[in-house]
This record gives structure tokens, sequence and C-alpha cells, in this order.
């Protein structure tokens, strides 16, 4: 069988199990352009429904039950029914929504984050991890003085910071400098060529969205001594990489950037994004100050995601809890590999965040893909969901805490069964 009739086998299996998906995609696109608010939700011929979740687990339309492997793109690290977490959000609702005014919730929540992360003295709440990377840079652009910033192609830090080969077109017009992620020397040229107009240099510790390739330590630690010497911010969007360990994956890779991002399941599962970091930059929003920069947003401290956040890291996220669940993915992605690895594909990345790649080795999602490649993404994604487990089309697979080892021996006995029927 041919790698094209393979797919096509998959999709129109895919599309036979899903007739609900379809008929809903249908009367969506009646609404939404393609019948879609969010992009990366989409693929064709139609997206998988779901409509309840429990633990890791979700049941789409049609009523079929799916392993959870994609857990919201990191934000579902608690699962969908996490007792306290549900408990807390009941209890706030029952005080009511939407003060309009400061809470008690904000602060405690404030001093959670800034106790865990060793880069933040001093934090601010947003509602997406976009934002919290827009507010970031502007602090980067308006302490420094200065306009441009560095960022790495295949970064992802938001719809509209997104960097392919370069900026996407609905990318925010900073004045940005593209270095490459795997190239320590040519970044630190580039830093250097543009070291008296460079504002910031913005970095996932680990590539999330573009492929779960970790930053070599050489790469970090070149950043911080050149950023240092030029006087332009260091900044980590660990709006992914946080839940790798306790204090980040700051805390493990030894770098203590400027100013953090943070997102994701840090709220609990509800809309939450955050940015923090070294008092003395981060006083720039004390509004107490003449001249204060001005950071608004009616949800930033709203009282569900202020809730739910501290419930999950006072009563449940100990460390313990996270360092299972990353154990589990360093296991989990382990055996992937094995079954990888013969088929000429790869696993790749670190703790409970993981990509399976069409090739021997990580691609960055900046780089071409062949036709081949693309296909056996598509082979991979269609085989996996017919067999019952959720992932990101793009390969990505992610462990929550209530992920448990036999979800992870099923979804590598279906891996295996991809790779025995068609590789
Ligand atoms: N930064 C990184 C590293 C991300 O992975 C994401 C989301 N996938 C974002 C920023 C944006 O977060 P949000 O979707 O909450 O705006």
């Amino acid at each position: 069988m041919t790698l094209a009739d393979a797919v096509r086998t998959e999709v129109e299996r895919y599309a036979d199990r899903n007739p609900s998906s379809a008929e809903r995609h249908e009367r969506a696109a009646k609404s939404m352009p393609g019948g879609n608010t969010r992009s990366i939700l989409h693929f064709e011929p139609f997206p998988l429904a779901f409509e309840r979740g429990e633990d890791a687990w979700l049941w789409s339309l049609d009523g079929d039950r799916y392993a959870d492997f994609l857990g919201e793109y990191t934000a579902g690290l608690y699962g969908h029914s996490q007792a306290v977490i549900l408990d807390a959000v009941r209890d706030a609702l029952g005080r009511g929504l939407s003060f309009g005014s400061v809470n008690d919730l904000e602060p405690r929540l404030a001093e959670l984050v800034c106790g865990r992360f060793p880069g933040i003295d001093l934090v601010r709440f947003t509602n997406s991890g976009t934002e919290a990377n827009l507010m970031a840079l502007a602090l980067a652009v308006a302490t420094t003085g200065r306009r441009r910033i560095l960022v790495f192609r295949g970064g992802y830090h938001g719809g509209v910071l997104t960097f392919g080969d370069g900026p996407s077109p609905v990318t925010v017009p900073h004045e940005w400098v593209l270095a490459d992620y795997d190239d320590v020397d040519g970044t630190r040229a580039l830093i250097r060529e543009h070291a008296t107009q460079l504002a910031a240099v913005l970095i996932e510790p680990m590539l999330g969205s573009g492929g779960c390739v970790p930053a070599s330590d050489e790469l970090l630690a070149m950043l911080r001594e050149e950023t240092t010497a030029c006087g332009a911010l260091l900044v980590f969007d660990e709006v992914m990489t946080s839940r790798l360990a306790p204090g980040g994956l700051q805390s493990v890779v030894g770098v203590r950037p400027d100013l953090t991002t943070l997102g994701k399941y840090l709220g609990g599962g509800l809309s939450f994004g955050a940015f923090g970091g070294r008092a003395d930059l981060m006083a720039a929003y004390d509004p107490s100050r003449p001249g204060a920069l001005f950071h608004a947003g009616t949800f930033n401290n709203n009282v569900l995601t202020m809730s739910a956040g501290i419930a999950g890291l006072e009563q449940v996220l100990t460390d313990d809890v996270l360092d299972a669940v990353n154990e589990r993915g360093d296991r989990l992605r382990a055996a992937l590999d094995a079954v990888a690895a013969p088929a000429g594909l790869h696993v790749s990345g670190r703790g409970s965040l993981m990509t399976i790649h069409p090739a021997p080795h990580p691609i960055i999602a900046s780089k071409p893909l062949s036709d081949d490649q693309v296909a056996v993404k598509e082979l991979v994604f269609f085989g996996l969901v017919n067999r019952g487990f959720w992932l990101a089309r793009r390969g990505m697979i992610t462990v929550s805490i209530p992920t448990t080892d036999a979800m992870c021996d099923g979804l590598v006995a279906a891996f295996d069964d991809v790779v025995a029927t068609y590789f």
C-alpha cells in the first residue's frame, strides 16, 4: 500500500466514525469562517468535536471515548474533573462574579507564582499566554528604549507572535530579528550585530508547538551572557515549559531570565496568562509611580481563574505530583521512541511534553517537510485518533496528572499497530 493509500484509508475511517462531528462542522461554517474560532483546531475533512471530559478521558459527539493525550495543549495538566479545582470554582461561583475591583484572590495566586519560579519577583496576570508575551515585550521596549526583539524560527509565543521562517502575517509589528534555535554561534553573532538596538531576546527554553525540541545548554548560557553584555532583556516563554519542573525549566537549566511568561495549567484549566520578573523591571507597571506603564484587562483578576489557580497550586500540584507526571512522560517518550526508531521516526521532548516526528530526528516546525513526511504525520495522527487516542495533529502528546500507566501502554500499543500496519 502506498503512503497516500494508507492516509486515505485512515481518513475515510475517521469520516465514517464521526458523522456527528461532520454535521456540527457544516453547521458551524454558517456562522464562523471555516466553522472555526481557533485555527489550530481545524483539520480536513472536519475536526473531531467532544461533548464531555472526565479525568484524562474525552467523549466525542458520536459517543466514542478517547484517551486525552493532548491535554488542551498543556493547559489541561489537572485533567477535566479534578475535584478540588471544581469545588474551588463552584465555591467562587457561589460568591458572585466580576466585582469590578481588586479581590483577595489575586495576591494569593501572585504569592504562589512568585514563590515558585526563581526568575519572578513580581508578577501580573493576563487572560492568555499571548497577552503575557505582548506585555513582557512592551516592558522590554519601554525600559530599554530599543525596538528590536530577537526570536527563533519555529518559535510560538501566541497567535500574534508566531514565527515560521519569519513572522506570520498576523504577528505584531515589532522589529524582529530571526535566529536559528540550533545555531549558537550564529545567534551570538546576531545579538552582537544588533547589540545597541536590541530590547529583548524571547525564547522558549524548549520549543513547544515548534516540535518539543529542547534548547541546548550552550544556547541558553550564551543568551544569558550576551544579553547581559549588551543590555537587552532575556525573556523566557515558559507558558508550556513551566510544568516540566516545580520551578519551571529555568530552575533545571540554571539560567535566570530577566522576565518570564506563563499561562496554561497555572490557571487551573481556565483562561490564564502571567508575566513577571525582576522587581526593578516589573516596577514599571506599578500604577502608583509617575509615568507607570498601563496594563489593562477586564478579566485579569477574574475570580474563577484565580480560585482555580490557587486550588491547583496549593492543594493538587505538589512537587511529588509534578515530578511523577514528568517521570511518566519520560517513560512514555522512551517507549514510543522504541517503536518509532525502527520505522525511521523519532519522538522528541522532555518530561510530560513530546512530539512524534516523521523523520529519525526532530524537525523544528519552521523547516519544510517533504510530501512523504506530511503524509506520515497525517497517518500517525488519524491512525491514533481512530484507535481511540486524542493528540495534536502535529504529533504533540502530553501527559496529564490523571493519565495512567495503562493509558500510556495503550497509546504505545496503538502506535505500534499503526507502525506495523503501514510502515
Ligand atoms: N507561548 C507558548 C510557548 C505557547 O505554547 C502558547 C500556546 N500554545 C502561547 C505562548 C500562547 O498562549 P495562549 O494560547 O494562552 O495565548
